[in-house]
């Protein structure tokens, strides 16, 4: 079995409705009714109110391809990117959902089924992993699937046991590892080299069997559900013969533009910028689709950090001008079909980034000299202070997040709690500067475009300004 994502997904869709799946479209990435969560994170969200029995459907049985981030919020896997061969900023997740119909057995069986007939995976790179006191989901792996007790492997910890909160649905999990085999460094699920690119987790299976009611009071679903989510990318990794998702043929077409785009080769530090390029440009993308823009704060914020961090790996790259937002015609041809909204968004992406990239790109070169002129003679270990990071956000509009991606590759810390301090600091002198005009309520206005302008704009234009510098 060897094809493209577009295929492979496909592929997965069909299955399951050939099993009678319905076949939803992906929910959006901010989730409708749900402020408690940042973005779309799994394949579950959507499905949240059918599993706790409050929302029917005409269908008990769904297969879905949902769109994914994981920047921000509980899940944030924005650091990972460009550092792992298997984390993304924004995944398709694809789940096969079962409301009170099929429970354990079927799934795992349905879940084997497909990746070693299907996809024609070898068994003996396949491996899983149980909740420690799931026996019965021991067994079952043994029975279908023949696997050796070495290959199911017991996990004690949470990783292995999923809850929707506090109290709701909750109950063990299954996960399907891939080995890739011993040229890569890692080691099996539950050793201390688990988080090596060898051994990586493609599929990961939950079994919805009991509710908490309370801290201490659990009981037996009448009627047990399944959710189970594996990666796109992760999966057409292994069926495109390499352990790395970026080299799948989806990210082949995204780095390869960016080669082309800003003219360096992906060789050593530029392969890593090329990567979180690509990855970032995806999720920049699809987040404005589903009506995301850069702001100061929450959702658009989390936004823009990821955009501003791409821009620094394009300047990183050389490109002195606007150049990611040209990549998205290349997006638009690889995923457009399966997402038509892209397509439509097109214009409005390519012009945000055009828009943020061109606005960034004036602080970004002087305040990427401050920090340069900050660390200089710093090594392995070594901390920057928390009023020059603060500077850099505050004056130049660094996320602290850049600023630490920015000194990761020389193991140069930042001081967060200093960076605390002196964010704290500045808001008190804001506000006492203001208190003195006596006008309670002009202030109100002021702090409440402050928060929505952001610092940036506001005090970042008056220190430019009073330095005489050209922005
Ligand atoms: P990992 O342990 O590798 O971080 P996870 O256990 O956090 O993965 P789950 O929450 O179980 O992931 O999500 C289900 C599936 O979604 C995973 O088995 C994996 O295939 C995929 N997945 C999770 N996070 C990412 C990501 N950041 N990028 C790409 N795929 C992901
Ligand atoms: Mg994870
Ligand atoms: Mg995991
Ligand atoms: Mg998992």
């Amino acid at each position: 079995f060897m094809s493209g994502v577009n295929e492979i997904r496909s592929t997965f869709l069909n299955y399951f409705g050939n099993n009678n799946h319905q076949i939803v479209d992906s929910g959006p990435l901010v989730p409708r009714n749900d402020p408690t969560l940042m973005f779309t994170n799994a394949g579950m969200v959507q499905f949240k109110n059918v599993f706790t029995g409050l929302e029917p459907r005409d269908y008990s049985r769904a297969v879905t391809s949902q769109k994914c981030v994981r920047a921000g919020g509980k899940h944030n896997d924005l650091d990972n990117v460009g550092y792992t061969a298997r984390h993304h900023t924004f995944f398709e997740m694809l789940g096969n959902f079962s409301f009170g119909d099929y429970f354990k057995e079927d799934a795992i069986e349905l879940s084997w089924n497909l990746i070693t007939k299907e996809f024609g995976l070898p068994q003996d790179k396949l491996l899983v992993t149980v909740y420690h006191e799931d026996d019965e989901a021991f067994d079952l792996w043994k029975k279908i699937a023949g696997l050796s007790d070495d290959k199911i492997i017991r996990i004690p910890t949470s990783d292995n046991f999923w809850s929707m909160g506090e109290t709701g649905p909750c109950g063990p999990c299954s996960e399907i590892f891939y080995d890739h085999g011993d040229h890569i460094w890692g080691g099996p699920p539950g050793s201390p080299e688990e988080d090596g690119d060898r051994f990586i987790e493609i599929w990961n299976l939950v079994f919805m069997q009991y509710e908490q009611l309370s801290k201490d009071e659990r009981i037996d679903l009448p009627k047990p559900s399944i959710d189970t989510g594996m990666g796109l990318e992760r999966i057409a990794a292994v069926l495109q013969g390499t352990h790395d998702n970026y080299q799948t043929d989806l990210f082949r077409a995204l780095i390869q533009n960016s080669v082309d785009l800003t003219g360096r080769e992906e060789e050593g530090d530029a392969a890593a910028s090329h990567r979180v390029i690509a990855d970032h440009l995806r999720s920049t993308s699809f987040l404005i689709a589903d009506g995301v823009l850069p702001s100061s704060e929450g959702r658009g914020y989390v936004l823009r950090r990821i955009m501003r961090r791409a821009m620094r790996h394009a300047r990183l790259l050389g490109a002195q001008d606007p150049v990611i937002y040209k990549m998205v015609p290349t997006l638009v041809r690889e995923m457009g079909q399966a997402f038509p909204e892209l397509g439509r968004a097109e214009a409005l992406i390519t012009e945000t980034l055009k828009l943020e990239e061109a606005r960034f790109g004036k602080t970004l070169s002087r305040g990427l000299q401050l920090l340069d002129d900050a660390t200089d003679g710093m090594g392995d270990g070594d901390s920057l202070d928390g009023e020059t990071a603060f500077k850099l956000y505050d004056t130049y509009g660094f996320p602290l997040d850049l600023t630490q991606d920015a000194l990761r590759a020389r193991s140069i810390n930042v001081d967060t709690d200093g960076f605390d301090v002196a964010m704290e600091r500045q808001k008190a002198e804001a506000r006492a500067n203001w208190s003195g005009s006596g006008e309670a309520a002009t202030d109100a206005v002021w702090f409440d475009l402050k928060e929505k302008a952001g610092s940036t704009e506001f005090l970042g234009y008056e220190t430019e300004k009073a330095e005489g510098a050209v922005m």
